[in-house]
C-alpha cells in the first residue's frame, strides 16, 4: 500500500510561514507596546500588512486573492505570537468580515470595498452578536425595514471587534420571519449617520484591539447595501464561519507555540536548588507535555484547514475539532507556561501573562466551546 497522505506542510506553505515570521519580527513585535496602550494596532501597520500581501489571502483570484485556508491559519499562528490583540484587528478585517464581501458581493460592491482592505488601508467588522443573542444567531432582533430606497436598520449589536475604526461593517439584520429564515447582511459605512459606536469595551485580554457596542438607529441604507440574498444572511455566516474558526485554532496555536519557546528559555535560564529548571526531571516532562500537546494541536487543526481547502465532506466537523481543541489545549499550555516561569509569569508586562490574558476568548469567540460540541455531536441521539 503506498502511502498518499503528508503529514508535513509542503515547501510553498513552510515558506510562506517562513516569511511571515520575518514580517511579525521586523513590524509587529516592535509595536506590541503601543498597540496595547492604544487599544489598537498602529494605522501604519495596516498598511505594511497589506503591502506584504497579507490581508488578501482569501479574496478571490481576480481581486488579487493569492491563498488558502491553511495559509490563512499560519498566518494566524504567526502573528499572534506577537500579539492576540493586533493579530485579531487584521484577521476580522481581512479573514472574517472581508471574505464576506469577496464570497458574496456584486462586482460594484467589490470594487468599492476591497482594494482598500487587501490595502490595509480601510478595515471592516462583522457585526452580528447582540446583546440578546450571540450563540443562537438565529435569534438576532435587529430589524431591516424596507424604504422607497431600500432599508432602515434598527438595532444594537454587541462585542463587535473593530467596530471604532472599522470603514465598514457587515451587519446582520432581520428582513423576514423570525428564526434562521428570515436574516439579511448589509454593508454599513461607518460614516453613515444612523450608526453609533459606544466606548471602547475594557476586556480580561486583546487589550490591542477595539471592541464596542453598535447602535443601529434609523440607519437608512440603500438597495445595493444588500451583501447576497435578500433572507439568505444566516446561511452566509454560517458558511463563512469555517474560515473564521480556522483561524481561531490558529490563533491558539500562536499563543501557546510563543509561550512555550518562553517557558523553555526560561527553564533553561533559571536556577534552583543548585541546577537549571530543565535540570529538573519533572519540568523536563512537563515541558515535553507541553510539546505534544501542541503538536497534536497543529496537526489537528493543519488537516482541518487542508479538508477546507479540498472541499472534503468532512470539513466542517474537522473544523469543529480544531476550533474546540486549539481553545482548550492553548489555554491549558499558556496557564502550564505560566507556571513554569512562576513569580514572572504572574506580572502583567510578562509577554507569559499577555498571552494567557489573551487566549481565553479562543473558547468564547467564533462559537463557544459547547457550539463547536454541538455541531460534533449532532447525530449522536437515536
Ligand atoms: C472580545 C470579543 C470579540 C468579539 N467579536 C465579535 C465580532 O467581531 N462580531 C460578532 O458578531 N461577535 C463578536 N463577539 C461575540 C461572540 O461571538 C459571542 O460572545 C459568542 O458567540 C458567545 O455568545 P454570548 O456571549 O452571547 O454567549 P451565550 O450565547 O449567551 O452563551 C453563554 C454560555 O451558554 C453556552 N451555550 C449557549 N448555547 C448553548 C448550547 N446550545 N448548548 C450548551 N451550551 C450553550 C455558551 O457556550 C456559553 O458558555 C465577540 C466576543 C468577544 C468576547
Amino acid at each position: 500500500m503506498a502511502a498518499s497522505t503528508s503529514w508535513e506542510l509542503d515547501r510553498e506553505h513552510e515558506d510562506f510561514r517562513a516569511s511571515v515570521r520575518s514580517f511579525v519580527d521586523r513590524h509587529v513585535r516592535p509595536v506590541v507596546d503601543e498597540a496595547e496602550a492604544a487599544g489598537r494596532p498602529p494605522a501604519a501597520l495596516m498598511k505594511e500588512m497589506g503591502n506584504a500581501g497579507l490581508l488578501s489571502l482569501a479574496m478571490g483570484e481576480e481581486d488579487g486573492g493569492h491563498g488558502d485556508a491553511l495559509a490563512i491559519t499560519l498566518l494566524s499562528e504567526e502573528l499572534t505570537r506577537a500579539s492576540g490583540g493586533i493579530a485579531v484587528t487584521a484577521l476580522v478585517s481581512g479573514y472574517m468580515a472581508g471574505p464576506h464581501i469577496a464570497r458574496f458581493g456584486t462586482r460594484a460592491q467589490k470594487a468599492r470595498y476591497l482594494p482598500g482592505l487587501v490595502a490595509g488601508e480601510s478595515l471592516a467588522a462583522i457585526a452580528v452578536t447582540e446583546p440578546g443573542a450571540g450563540s443562537d444567531v438565529a435569534r438576532i432582533t435587529t430589524r431591516a425595514s424596507r424604504t422607497a430606497g431600500g432599508f432602515r436598520l434598527d438595532g444594537t449589536k454587541m462585542f463587535i471587534t473593530n467596530a471604532g475604526i472599522a470603514d465598514v461593517l457587515v451587519v446582520a439584520a432581520r428582513t423576514g420571519a423570525e428564526g434562521h429564515r428570515g436574516i439579511t447582511t448589509f454593508l454599513v459605512d461607518a460614516e453613515n449617520p444612523g450608526i453609533s459606536f459606544g466606548a471602547p469595551l475594557r476586556k480580561m485580554g486583546w487589550h490591542a484591539s477595539d471592541t464596542r457596542e453598535v447602535v443601529l438607529s434609523g440607519c437608512e441604507v440603500p438597495l445595493d447595501a444588500v451583501l447576497g440574498e435578500l433572507d439568505r444572511g444566516f446561511h452566509q455566516i454560517m458558511a463563512a464561519f469555517e474560515l473564521e474558526r480556522l483561524t481561531l485554532a490558529g490563533m491558539g496555536i500562536g499563543h501557546a507555540a510563543e509561550c512555550l519557546a518562553l517557558a523553555v528559555e526560561h527553564a533553561r535560564d533559571r536556577e534552583a536548588f543548585g541546577t537549571p529548571l530543565t535540570g529538573l526531571q519533572t519540568m523536563r516532562h512537563r515541558l515535553s507535555a507541553l510539546e505534544v500537546e501542541l503538536e497534536a494541536t497543529r496537526l489537528v487543526t493543519y488537516r482541518a484547514a487542508a479538508r477546507h481547502d479540498a472541499g472534503h465532506p468532512e470539513a466542517a466537523r474537522s473544523v469543529a475539532m480544531a476550533k474546540y481543541h486549539s481553545a482548550l489545549a492553548s489555554n491549558r499550555i499558556v496557564d502550564e507556561c505560566v507556571q513554569v516561569l512562576g513569580g514572572s509569569g504572574f506580572l502583567e508586562e510578562t509577554p507569559v501573562a499577555r498571552h494567557y490574558r489573551d487566549a481565553r476568548v479562543l473558547r468564547i469567540g467564533g462559537g463557544t466551546d459547547e457550539i463547536q460540541l454541538e455541531i460534533l455531536s449532532k447525530g449522536l441521539e437515536r
